[in-house]
């Protein structure tokens, strides 16, 4: 491709809004343009960097038996109601009227309509399991978006959808899933760990997240610097019962549900903000009360809840019944003032879970994916407290450190949530109707093109990988109003494309200086510049990843050379 012919609108200053450099490189480089906050467009270098990565989730899905689909973006808000998401998700969801003051939203996610369509479609166990995915544009209307393409009110989306007759065929997708992921990410480049997500909160159910380690990350991960042991440290696995403490709390059970924010629709009431954005949360399960902790900005939410408990009686806890409680332990806590006592509580909570950790002293197993009362009976819970750097591994395996990472994945085992909401069903074997059990799979697409921008860039410019990069080689003239030059420039372009190499060719009719630059912002793996000894046939020949180590070449040899 010509350069004269592209839009690749470079600026020598950093966007003053861009925090992390590949947000500022994106937007320096003439990747991406923002049109409103969190909105971006895709200049063409940028279109082809997502394509490629997109090429690679295809291939690798693909390969993993997932069948790709379209989904809409726009929805209606009958299925969002029918599980009640429509309510739980809050402003994040986007919401609009048709003419007809029909309501809608904008697809945050798919589990609702892919549900709905393996419902009308699939009667038999026969045709399960199915996984399907699609490559799409999301909307989420984050509250701080931010971070370029890391953090986007439009995205795109690799979401994947699995269907199953049984847990085993659940796990078995999982594992493939998993699988896939870990190709993904690997052929973007990138260093990433699987760490283990919502684990404290899931009670066993699976879910993972990728992660790129990167210093701007949101996450916190405790791994082991010894075996394969990572953990969000949002979701350590901390779960304390106070069945033996002593001051009247003997119906709470404290669950640390950091992944989970406290939702919209709560009352005020029982919503409490705590220090360091932590938020409690009383839900009635059966007929025991929770106190919910969050921390973070993710969504709360009952379904969740359900899960972690293994229940399916969840409901926020109603203010009776809230006094109902604090007058039986009033003893304890002194004059029923509701909010007062909550706060109490959820601020002792805090305090003692702030040293929550389970297993640090429990070093005669060797626990994976460690789960208190799973794993672990807790006696006192000050033998609790939250993993710390260099703290032995759970799995007894080497110490804990901690990284920052982004979360560019996410893989979890469903369960039977949203197909016993919308009645996906099929006929077994004995020809009974059983509720369908599903996993979900997604991927930041756009997300992962900035994580691979944050781990490939120096001082000058985006360094791309070989597999991502728009193009593999910048050919540049010095001096295009140099026959010489310029003739052999073009005869080299030709033979490039030739032999299938992808090639940027910078005809234009700017300062060498200019152009160097932009060509280090711009980041292709390969450069050959043609410049005076054009008219020996000599041309340089540069990589960009190692920092501009120059060589000659006769151009007879520098074809071959490159492929
Ligand atoms: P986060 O914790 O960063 O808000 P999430 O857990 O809400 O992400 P998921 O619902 O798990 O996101 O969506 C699957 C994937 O979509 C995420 O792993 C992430 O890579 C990507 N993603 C989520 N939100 C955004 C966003 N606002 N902009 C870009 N990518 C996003
Ligand atoms: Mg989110
Ligand atoms: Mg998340
Ligand atoms: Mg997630």
């Amino acid at each position: 491709m010509r350069q004269s012919q592209m839009i690749i609108p470079t600026l020598k200053e950093t966007p003053a809004d861009a925090e992390i450099k590949s947000h500022q490189l994106l937007v320096r480089a003439g990747y991406i343009r923002q049109t409103v906050s969190g909105v971006y467009s895709y200049l063409p270098l940028g279109n082809k960097v997502l394509k490629n990565i997109e090429k690679i989730v295809r291939e690798e899905m693909d390969k993993a038996g997932s069948v790709e689909m379209l989904m809409p973006a726009l929805q209606s808000s009958d299925l969002w109601k029918q599980t009640g998401r429509w309510y739980k998700l809050g402003p994040e969801l986007m919401r609009l009227h048709d003419r007809h003051d029909r309501e809608f939203a904008l697809g945050a996610t798919h589990e609702e309509v892919i549900t709905s369509h393996l419902r009308d479609e699939i009667k038999s166990y026969k045709k399960l399991p199915l996984n399907v995915y699609q490559i799409q544009t999301k909307f989420r209307d984050e509250q701080r978006p931010r971070f370029g393409l890391l953090r986007g009110r439009e995205f795109v989306m690799k979401d994947a959808y699995s269907f199953h007759t049984s847990y085993q065929s659940l796990d078995e997708a999982y594992d493939k899933m998993f699988q896939a992921y870990k190709n993904i990410f690997s052929r973007c480049g990138l260093n990433f760990r699987a760490v283990i997500a919502d684990s404290g909160a899931m009670g066993g159910k699976d879910t993972h997240e990728f992660m790129v380690l990167s210093e701007i990350g949101e996450d916190t991960i405790a791994y082991s610097n010894q075996s394969d042991f990572a953990a969000n440290i949002e979701m350590a696995p901390v779960r304390v019962t106070y069945e033996e403490s002593k001051d009247g709390f003997k119906k709470l059970e404290f669950i640390d549900t950091p992944g989970y924010k406290t939702m919209n629709q709560v009352s005020k009431f029982i919503e409490q903000p705590l220090e360091n954005g932590i938020k409690s949360l009383l839900f009635k399960v059966d007929d025991r009360f929770v106190l919910v902790l969050s921390r973070g900005d993710h969504e709360i939410n009952d379904i969740k809840l359900k899960n972690a408990l293994g229940t399916s009686e969840v409901e926020l806890a109603t203010e009776e019944q809230i006094k109902q409680l604090f007058k039986a332990d009033a003893g304890s806590i002194g004059p029923v003032n509701v909010p007062e006592a909550i706060e109490v509580i959820a601020d002792y909570a805090v305090s003692v879970m702030r040293n929550v950790y389970c297993g640090a002293n429990q070093t005669d197993k060797h626990y994976i994916n460690a789960n208190i009362d799973r794993d672990f009976k807790i006696t006192s819970y000050q033998d609790l407290r939250f993993i710390q750097e260099g703290d032995p591994s759970p799995d007894g395996l080497g110490t804990i450190k901690f990284a920052k990472g982004i979360e560019v994945g996410h893989v979890f085992k469903l369960g039977t949530f949203y197909a016993e909401k919308l009645g996906a069903q099929y006929l077994n074997e004995q020809g009974k109707q059983e509720t369908m059990i599903m996993g979900c799979y997604g991927i930041g697409v756009s997300r992962t093109l900035a994580a691979i921008v944050e781990q490939y860039n120096d001082e000058n410019g985006i360094k791309w990988p070989v597999a991502i990069t728009p193009y593999h080689v910048h050919l540049i003239t010095v001096n295009p109003k140099d026959k010489e030059q310029l003739e052999l420039s073009e005869k080299i372009y030709d033979q490039l494309q030739m032999e299938n190499i992808s090639v940027l060719f910078d005809d234009r009719k700017e300062r060498p200086g200019v152009k160097f630059a932009d060509s280090d912002l711009i980041g292709l793996p390969i450069r050959i510049t043609v410049g005076k000894k054009a008219s020996e046939g000599i041309v340089e020949c540069k990589l960009r990843e190692n920092g501009g180590e120059q060589e000659d070449f006769e151009v007879t040899s520098i074809v071959e050379k490159i492929n």
